[in-house]
C-alpha cells in the first residue's frame, strides 16, 4: 500500500569511526544531579529515577544556529551526557547533549499536574553533538561544563549523578524492550539558566567532541 505522504525519516547520530546510528527514541532522566534538583526546588528521589521522553524528530544532529522556539519567554540550556544503546540494551557509545527546556512552560504544567511534553519535546529540543564508541573512554569521573558567550554556567563531574547508566538501563528495562537507536539523556547539573537569541552555547565532557551552537531569531 502507498503511503499518503513521504516518511519523515527522524535523524540519525554520528558516531565517530562507527557511522550513523538512526534514532528510535530517546529517553530523559530527570534530577539526576542533586544540586539541580535543589535549584528547580525540588529533591532528588532516591527510591527509583523517573524519566520523560523526546520524540526522535526533537533531534538536531547538525552544526549550525539553532532558531529560538515559539511559545516561550524562558527558553533554558542543560547539558547532558548522551548513552546511545546498541543490540541487547549495550552502551555503544556516549555524547554531549543538550536538553533544552521551555522553562515556563513546565513551571505551567508542573503547577497545574500536567505533563512536561509542551516544555521539554518540542522541535529543535535535543541538541546532540558527535559521538564517541564507549568503548574507547571511561566516562564515570569526567568533568561536564556549559559556557554562555564564555562565562561558565554549569559544571559538575559525572561521578556526581545520584542514578549511573548501568542502574538507569537497568530500571528503564523494567518498563520498555530497549532497542539499538535508544538514546539516554541522563540529567543535567546546577546552573541551568535561559538563553536569548545570539548567544553562543559550549558545551563539553571530558574526551567527547565538543557540541557548539549559537541560538537565532525565531524562525
Ligand atoms: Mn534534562
Amino acid at each position: 500500500m502507498s503511503l499518503l505522504f513521504p516518511r519523515a525519516e527522524a535523524p540519525s547520530v554520528d558516531i565517530r569511526g562507527m557511522g550513523q546510528l538512526p534514532i528510535h527514541r530517546i529517553f530523559c532522566v530527570g534530577r539526576n544531579y542533586a544540586e539541580h534538583a535543589a535549584e528547580m526546588g525540588g529533591e532528588v528521589d532516591r527510591e527509583a529515577p523517573f524519566y520523560f521522553l523526546k520524540s526522535a524528530h526533537s533531534a538536531i544532529t547538525r552544526e549550525g544556529p539553532i532558531p529560538y522556539p515559539p511559545g516561550t519567554q524562558d527558553l533554558h540550556h542543560e547539558v547532558e551526557l548522551v548513552a546511545a544503546l546498541g543490540e541487547s540494551a549495550e552502551i555503544i557509545a556516549y555524547g554531549v547533549g543538550l536538553d533544552m527546556t521551555r522553562r515556563d512552560l513546565q513551571a505551567r504544567a508542573k503547577e497545574k499536574r500536567r505533563p512536561w511534553d509542551l516544555g521539554k519535546d518540542f522541535e529543535g529540543s535535543a541538541i546532540l553533538g558527535t559521538m564517541r564508541p564507549a568503548r574507547d573512554i571511561s566516562i564515570e569521573t569526567a568533568r561536564i561544563a556549559l559556557t554562555v558567550n564564555r562565562a561558565l554556567r554549569q559544571e559538575g563531574r559525572i561521578s556526581d549523578m545520584v542514578w549511573s547508566l548501568p542502574e538507569i538501563v537497568a530500571d528503564l528495562s523494567k518498563f520498555y524492550t530497549l532497542q539499538p537507536g535508544d538514546l539516554i539523556m541522563t540529567g543535567t547539573p546546577a546552573g541551568v539558566g535561559a538563553v536569548v537569541p545570539g548567544d553562543r552555547l559550549d558545551a563539553t565532557i571530558d574526551d567527547l567532541p565538543s557540541l557548539r551552537c549559537v541560538i537565532e531569531e525565531p524562525a
